[in-house]
C-alpha cells in the first residue's frame, strides 16, 4: 500500500489544499493529511479546529485521514508507513523554503520522498492568508474556502 503524508498548518484549509489533497488521493491508497504545529506561524484557529474543517471538507474522500502532529515531520510519516510527503508549489516563492525542506527531510530520512504537485492555476493566488483578509472584510469566500467551513470561518474572522 502506497501512503503519502500531506502536511501544513491550514489555517483555515482553502479550495487549493483541498484540490491537492484530491489529486494526491487518486495516486497514493492513502493520504494522510497532517495538521503541524509551526512555531512561527500564530494560527486563527486551534489544530483540532483546523484538522475538524478538514475533514468536513474532505469527507467524500475515503482514502484521506486527517490527523494533527508535533515533532518532526519525518517522525510522523514514517510513523504511519508513508514513502512519500506531498506539498503544492504555488509560485517560485514557494521553491526555495520547500526545496530546503524537502533536502533537510531527506537527510533526516532518506527513504522518504518529498513529492510536488504544481497548483491548479485557479488556485495560485489562494493562500490561508489571503483567505483569512477576505473574511475579515466580509468578501465572497465561495472561490476560496470549501462551502463546508465558510460559516465558520466567516464567524470567527468577520469584524
Ligand atoms: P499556506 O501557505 O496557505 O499557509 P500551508 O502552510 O497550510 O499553507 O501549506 C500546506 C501546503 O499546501 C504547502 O505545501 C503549500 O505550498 C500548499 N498550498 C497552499 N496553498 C496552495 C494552493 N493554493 N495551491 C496549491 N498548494 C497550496
Amino acid at each position: 500500500m502506497k501512503i503519502a503524508v500531506y502536511p501544513g498548518s491550514f489555517d483555515p484549509v482553502t479550495l487549493g489544499h483541498v484540490n491537492i489533497i484530491e489529486r494526491a488521493a487518486a495516486i497514493f491508497d492513502r493520504v494522510y493529511v497532517c495538521v503541524m504545529v509551526n512555531s512561527e506561524k500564530n494560527p486563527k484557529f486551534t489544530q483540532e479546529e483546523r484538522a475538524d474543517m478538514i475533514r468536513r471538507s474532505t469527507a467524500y474522500l475515503p482514502n484521506v485521514v486527517v490527523e494533527t502532529a508535533e515533532g518532526l515531520l519525518v517522525d510522523y510519516a514514517e510513523s504511519r508507513g508513508a514513502c512519500a510527503i506531498v506539498k503544492g508549489l504555488r509560485a517560485v516563492s514557494d521553491f526555495d523554503s520547500e526545496f530546503q525542506m524537502a533536502l533537510a527531510n531527506k537527510k533526516l530520512n532518506p527513504a522518504i520522498e518529498t513529492m510536488f504537485l504544481a497548483s491548479s492555476e485557479k488556485y495560485t493566488y489562494l493562500s490561508s492568508t489571503v483567505a483569512r483578509e477576505m473574511a475579515k472584510y466580509g468578501a465572497d469566500l465561495s472561490d476560496s474556502l470549501p462551502a463546508e467551513i465558510i460559516d465558520e470561518v466567516s464567524a470567527k474572522l468577520k469584524r
